[in-house]
């Protein structure tokens, strides 16, 4: 029988060279750098819940990283370190092999070095602990929007959602290529959130949907915002389900995309748009945020379209 000791030994013992300690002692050392504010968030992701025990292993593994990387890239945080605790029913090695190498192909991508954790039995559960570092003040936060300020996303809104939606056999699968690997294999913006340091005022990762996480900057910002509906940035299988709940719902409130949601006085306009040239990354002005609070979605006449039409209050 292989024990715990084992198992972590061979699949999360990796060299860990941002660390003065890495797996192995009861505890992990690091140093983070002068001026530098250490940033730390956690997700889990239960079978169930978040994906189907039956989801191919090695994208579980890049996932269950890739989702932590996206809320430092909302931060404006450079990713160093990570923990990962593990529940699992039993020592699949098969799994854990896969797993493990798509944990690692993300965690080098990112430059993240895996520095401790725990294994445990118990349903399949997978929490991981992101730690980077970001100059003090520097960080894009929630609670920073500005009347006035220009709202922005990254890449394309509702794919991964569509995507889902395909896979539980409720729309067609036609065009959800991109959706299915934004939901599966998500791309975090760490490079766009390092970026918009000092360019962006607020800034969340869009992980349950632009309305639920927008409406979060507006809250701590203590602001609201309107929308222009006909600009959210999407993928052409969405375009044409338009007019149906479901393909509104997946622009305006699917969750999985990973995109980043900012806000940036209108004097950014011409940097943040040589910024998306250099990252090759679409950036799409979206609306804007006023004074007034709540949040409105609008028409291409300037007409306010109630969150019943929007497929929104279907999720409440
Ligand atoms: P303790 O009993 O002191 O909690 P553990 O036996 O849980 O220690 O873990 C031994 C070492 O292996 C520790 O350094 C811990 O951080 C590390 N570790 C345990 N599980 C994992 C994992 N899934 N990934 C990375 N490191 C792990
Ligand atoms: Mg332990």
């Amino acid at each position: 029988m292989t024990s715990e000791f084992d198992l972590i030994s061979r699949y999360f013992s990796r060299p860990t060279p941002q660390a003065d300690l890495g797996v192995g002692d009861d505890a992990a050392l690091m140093r983070v750098s002068p001026g530098m504010q250490l940033a730390v968030s956690a997700d889990m992701l239960v079978a169930g819940t978040h994906f189907f025990s039956d989801t191919d292993p090695r994208k579980l593994g890049w996932k269950s990283l890739a989702v932590n990387l996206s809320d430092l890239a909302a931060m404006g945080a450079q990713p160093r370190w990570a923990t990962l605790a593990l529940a699992l029913p039993g020592a699949d090695e098969a799994w854990l092999s896969a797993f493990s190498q798509g944990f690692f192909d993300c965690a080098e991508q990112f430059g993240v070095d895996l520095v401790g954790g725990d294994t445990t039995r118990g349903p399949l559960t997978i929490s991981v602990q992101i730690m980077g570092e970001v100059p003090l003040g520097a960080a894009l936060r929630r609670d920073a929007a500005e009347a006035g300020d220009d709202i922005w996303v990254s890449g394309q809104l509702g794919g991964a959602a569509l995507a889902l939606a395909a896979l539980q056999n409720k729309t067609s699968p036609f065009g959800c290529e991109d959706g299915i690997a934004s939901l599966h294999t998500p791309q975090p913006r760490v490079s766009l959130g390092l970026a918009l340091r000092g360019l962006a005022h607020a800034a969340i990762d869009i992980s349950d949907g632009l309305l639920a996480d927008l409406g979060h900057i507006l809250e701590r910002s203590d602001c609201g915002a309107e929308l222009l509906f006909a600009e959210l940035p999407r993928p052409p299988a969405l375009d044409a389900m338009l007019s149906t709940v479901l393909g509104r719902r997946c622009l305006l409130a699917g969750g999985d995309d990973y995109e980043l949601c900012f806000t940036a006085a209108p004097s950014g306009r011409e940097a943040i748009a040589a910024l998306s040239l250099q990252l090759r990354l679409p950036l799409t002005r979206v609306g804007r945020i006023i004074a007034a609070l709540g949040l409105s979605v609008l028409d291409a006449q300037g007409n306010a379209i109630t969150m019943k039409e929007s497929g929104y209050d279907h999720f409440a």
